[in-house]
């Protein structure tokens, strides 16, 4: 039984050796070079610019991006692969990197051609990096929410609001805000009247406000970024006006398989971690391996690591393949893997016992960097109410959001 999908081949997983290759080549620059700068990122809240230059030259910051615009090439699933292997050594690093995405993907696929030929190529090379900005003080979960406003004014548009929490502000050039440009025309279309922009950081009016402490991804904390009277020219206008929402939505729908994606890798590294920790750790003269509480936890960590691994490469898979149901996989992706990584660092922190919790052991960061996951782009609720809703619509062809 494939309810709600219409035949066992939607469930098909295909694996290069080029995506093989790929993988161990990150999981080399992990190892050598991410893994002995964890401890002293967690301290100084910075990732070091070398580290991020070193992971530009190996291209890193291409991946996902069509070649013709100067990237790498590759789909979701290479993506994915790329982010779950950084994550398992440096969750933030891959959050640093990868945060491009979110500007690059709704330019590439609702931008125009000159849009594309000027904003992408620079981010492909990392030349620059890019954000997305449409979090707000009183709108997070309800995109429709927004109050930064975008007013016409001749053949400029004037924006004026204030974002919270944007992964990669204060070293952006590049941003994707969103703003109202019209009131919507009754209470049940409130989505519509969103446009997005691109908006350039050393533009007049755009200031990078305040970091926001948060508790995980350590050396890449969200910035406050405020737009006062931000003219942004009418060519930078991404999509059609008024229609931003549904631009943002498709936005979030593919990027939180690479949330999935980084919690596999969260849970990847808590769990290797956690393994060879209760095979060189003796308690009573044993092996802590030896001890059923311990080996029964390792079971489970790595049987629900490996699920949410298949999860999520086939969210990606039906993404590169442009499927609709992409948006129902990458919920439940997202959703699972990111509970089986708070579950998963919980664990393994256990399983060290009291070093567990002495940050020196590189080890509890992960529960702090999977709480997070839970959290940004889209939290796990807004994550069940899209899969419900996908299931609906699939099973009985309703469409919750115009009921
Ligand atoms: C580290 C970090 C980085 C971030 N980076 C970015 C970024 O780069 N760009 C950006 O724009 N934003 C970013 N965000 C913002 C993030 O996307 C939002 O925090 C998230 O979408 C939740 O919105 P909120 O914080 O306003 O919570 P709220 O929407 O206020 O939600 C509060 C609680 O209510 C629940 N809730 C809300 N609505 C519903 C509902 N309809 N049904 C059930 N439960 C509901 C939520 O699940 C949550 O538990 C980032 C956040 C963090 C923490």
């Amino acid at each position: 039984m494939v309810f709600p999908f219409k035949s066992i081949k939607d469930f098909n997983v295909e694996l290069t050796d080029e995506m093989e290759l790929f993988r161990k080549t990150v999981r080399e620059f992990v190892d050598n070079e991410l893994m002995p700068k964890v401890v002293e990122v967690e301290k100084t809240g910075v990732i070091p610019e070398e580290l991020i230059q070193k992971g530009v030259e190996l291209g890193f910051t291409g991946v996902g991006i069509p070649e013709e615009y100067d990237g790498q090439g590759g789909g979701t699933l290479m993506t994915a692969i790329l982010m779950e292997e950084l994550s398992r050594g440096m969750p933030a690093y891959g959050t640093a990197i990868l945060v491009n995405g979110l500007f690059t993907y709704p330019v590439l696929k609702y931008g125009t051609e000159e849009q594309k030929r000027k904003y992408i190529p620079p981010i492909a090379k990392g030349e620059v990096f890019a954000a997305h900005a449409n979090t707000e003080p009183a709108a997070g979960s309800d995109v429709a929410g927004i109050q930064a406003t975008a007013e016409k004014k001749g053949d400029k548009w004037v924006i004026n609001g204030r974002k919270i929490f944007i992964t990669g502000a204060s070293k952006a050039k590049f941003l994707l805000v969103s703003a109202r440009t019209s009131q919507p025309p009754e209470k049940r279309k409130r989505w519509w009247g969103i446009t997005t922009f691109i908006v350039e950081t050393d533009w007049p009016g755009v200031k990078i406000g305040s970091k926001f402490d948060v508790i995980g991804l350590s050396g890449e904390h969200p910035d406050e970024v405020i737009l006062d009277n931000v003219e942004v020219p009418e060519e930078n206008v991404v999509g059609p006006v008024n229609e931003g929402f549904k631009i943002l939505l498709d936005t979030y729908d593919h990027s939180r398989v690479g949330i999935a994606a980084q919690a596999v890798g969260i849970a990847q590294g808590a769990f290797e971690k956690a393994f060879n920790y209760a095979l060189q750790r003796t308690a009573f003269n044993r092996q802590i391996i030896a001890f059923q509480a311990v080996s029964f936890k390792l079971a489970d960590m790595i049987t629900e690591i490996q699920a949410a691994r298949l999860l999520t490469y086939w969210a990606a898979t039906l993404a590169d393949q442009d499927r609709e149901e992409a948006i129902f996989a990458a919920s439940m992706a997202k959703t699972f893997a990111t509970e089986v990584a708070e579950k998963v660092a919980n664990l393994a922190i256990k399983i060290h016992g009291g070093v567990g919790v002495d940050r020196e052991t590189g080890v509890e960061h992960y529960l702090r960097d999977a709480i997070i996951t839970t959290i940004y782009e889209g939290t796990n609720d807004i994550q069940r109410l899209t899969t419900i809703r996908q299931l609906l619509k699939r099973a009985l062809g309703i469409d919750v959001l115009t009921m």
